[in-house]
């Protein structure tokens, strides 16, 4: 197959791109604004490189599209500070031009695996009902299944839920055209992916990543490591390896198997609040790396307002119930959090070649 991956310069993007260079005889074609990620893979002789922005790409990236068999769309925002800061181009990039790629691909009958997001879920029936639920803390309220769980986002003037709302759209957008028999599709809903690569220091780059990365940042320079409004939101973070196993299988799956399916990629069993992720990363720092370079970093508690801006909100808690993937892809996520924890941490603390001690599945 001819895979097109659009937006394949990132995170996600560049791990996919190298299980499928490695485990598969698949023809990789990533589009992207960057390559820093791609750099093990260029220059192999199954993968291509383009360059490009789509907002301003819209007829070469037809023709991507057109000679693709698979297209796999990544592009996307998807950081909570930019829901923030700029949600016009978040509005932009993840919903008007992500639709004109589903429309792309309308058009030319091609398969579609779309990235969505595990925010589309929004907060817990719980976060709401604090008072009345008995059994509030029951990880039941927050489990999400994907064709049953009803959607729950803030108000419109906390205009973090933008992101979510731009991509629970162009679900529904790629729903509709399934349910007239004119697009093959998959939805991928991503639980809190992490690992080698993921986005970057903020003290070495501008801009304000996802928590790790935060966190990871204040162990290298003993700077706070900041808990926004305490830090009792819960994540379930899955490690990339196992998230892109699942990804494969979607590829690689018979259309019956997969088509007009939503899947939740996560690991249900490694559940943190962000408090304790802060002392856990704490912990494994101090264990394996930590030889007095700086002081252990002091976790402190500061408002979402003040970290983020105006607008912010927050999803309490998500947990994926990932029954689906189970039995129609046979996957079965592998790394518990302390792996994945480690694991992501060691990119950052032993350089890539560090990461060569990661066990292998097979
Ligand atoms: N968060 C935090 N400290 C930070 C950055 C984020 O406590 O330095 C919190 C954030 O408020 C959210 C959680 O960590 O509750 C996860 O945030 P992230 O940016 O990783 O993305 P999300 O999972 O919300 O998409």
């Amino acid at each position: 197959m001819k895979i097109l991956l659009l937006g394949g310069g990132g995170f996600i993007g560049c791990h996919i791109t190298q299980k499928l260079l490695q485990s598969t005889d698949h023809l990789v074609n990533c589009y992207d604004l960057f390559d820093a990620r791609l750099q093990d893979s260029l220059g192999h002789s199954r993968f291509n490189y383009i360059h490009g922005d789509i907002r301003h790409d819209h007829t070469r990236v037809e023709k991507l599209i057109h000679d693709a068999d698979v297209v796999v769309d990544l592009i996307a925002y998807a950081n909570p500070s930019l829901y923030v800061s700029i949600p016009l181009d978040v509005f932009n990039l993840n919903f008007t031009e992500n639709l004109k790629i589903t429309e792309y691909c309308v058009t030319h009958q091609k398969r579609l695996i779309q990235f969505s997001t595990c925010e589309v879920y929004g907060k817990t029936v719980a976060s709401l009902l604090q008072n009345q639920l008995p059994d509030h803390d029951n990880p039941a309220h927050a489990v999400f299944q994907e064709d049953n769980t009803a959607f729950i986002l803030g108000p419109v003037n906390k205009h973090r839920w933008i992101y979510s709302c731009a991509k629970q759209l162009l679900e529904r957008i790629i729903h509709a055209y399934g349910l007239e028999d004119r697009l093959n599709y998959t939805i991928i809903r991503p639980f809190n992916f992490i690992g080698p690569r993921i986005d970057f220091l903020p003290s070495e780059q501008e801009g304000n990543p996802r928590v790790f990365s935060h966190f990871l940042d204040a162990l290298k320079t003993g700077e706070p490591m900041k808990l926004i409004n305490g830090g009792h939101q819960r994540r379930t973070y899955t490690y990339i390896d196992d998230a892109v196993d699942c990804i494969v299988r979607i590829v690689e799956n018979p259309n019956q198997v997969c088509d007009k399916e939503i899947f939740n990629i996560g690991s249900p069993d490694n559940e943190i609040s962000i408090r304790d992720l802060a002392f856990k990363m704490r912990c494994i720092y101090k264990r394996r790396w930590w030889r007095g370079q700086t002081e252990l970093p002091e976790p402190i508690e500061v408002s979402g307002e003040t970290f983020y801006g105006e607008g912010y909100d927050d999803s309490d808690r998500r947990i994926p119930d990932i029954t689906k993937a189970q039995q129609l892809l046979g996957w079965q996520p592998r790394y518990n959090l302390d792996q994945t924890l480690e694991y992501s941490m060691g990119y950052w603390f032993n350089g890539e070649e560090g990461t060569s001690w990661i066990p292998q599945f097979t």
